[in-house]
């Protein structure tokens, strides 16, 4: 069975004491809300990482990402945060390939490549996000994109490294705009990167991997969303900021 993850990207919101704030009330309110193979991970800024891990202690289901690591293991780049310290620090998961990260950091499928395997040899998990802009779609190009985007980004990897992966399908057009994807849209996407994953590794690989749907994730639509076959679970931005609408989502 492959593990249901909700995750929450804090994005750049919340200073230390808002966070931890915020953190607290997630952590209480979801004690014994996440069972079994599910999984609740908060992807703060890195600022937040190492309390919010000591503040995780003793709740097994509760995990934390970065939201962003750099490619080279140290060094001379003034201003980065390498995976080693984000592990060291107590995170799991770093989000990859973020839109945001692509659009206005200009992270292309070649530097996510790069970024995968560091993060991969310092034992974490990436939370690997792909999808398409609107142009993209309208064109009628989402697959070919998709499909670029995981044969450029980590079709690399061996089926060992790929089993450590979490994907997550974010259409650019639905990311903080409100507008969602319907959840036959999505499963439409999430179906057809399973196939891909099946093609290129095999069926259990691709039966294993979660898939987690991204844009607009509320508590309303994620019913819908998370009820398809091949959703399991969401990337939340926005409504990972409210300690009700993250758990609500969660439930
Ligand atoms: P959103 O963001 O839920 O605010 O649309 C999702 C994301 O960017 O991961």
């Amino acid at each position: 069975m492959r593990k249901k993850i909700v995750a929450g990207n804090w994005k750049m919101n919340l200073d230390y004491n808002e966070g931890l704030g915020l953190f607290s009330e997630i952590i209480n309110m979801i004690k014994d809300e996440v069972t079994g193979t599910q999984e609740a991970i908060i992807c703060s800024p890195f600022i937040h990482t190492h309390s919010l891990a000591q503040m995780a202690k003793g709740y097994t289901k509760v995990s934390l990402g970065a939201q962003n690591a750099h490619q080279a293991e140290a060094g001379a780049y003034t201003g980065e945060i390498s995976a080693k310290m984000i592990k060291s620090v107590g995170a799991a998961y770093v989000i990859l390939g973020h839109s945001e990260r692509r659009q206005y950091f200009g992270e292309n499928n070649e530097l996510l490549a790069k970024k995968t395997d560091t993060v991969l040899k310092n034992d974490l998990h990436p939370i690997f996000c792909i999808g398409e802009t609107l142009q993209e779609r309208e064109a009628n190009k989402h697959f070919d994109v998709i499909r670029t985007q995981l044969v450029e980004g980590i079709f690399h990897l061996d089926a060992a490294q790929f089993s450590k992966l979490v994907l997550a399908y974010e259409p650019v057009w639905a990311i903080g705009t409100g507008v969602t994807a319907t959840s036959d849209q999505a499963q439409e996407i999430h179906e057809f990167i399973r196939k891909e994953i099946a093609a290129k590794y095999n069926q259990e690989v691709a039966d294993a991997t979660t898939i987690l749907y991204g844009g607009s994730c509320n508590p309303k639509n994620a019913p819908e969303l998370f009820a398809q076959p091949d959703i399991d679970g969401g990337l939340i931005g926005g409504a990972s900021l409210k300690s009700r609408d993250f758990v609500d989502i969660l439930k």
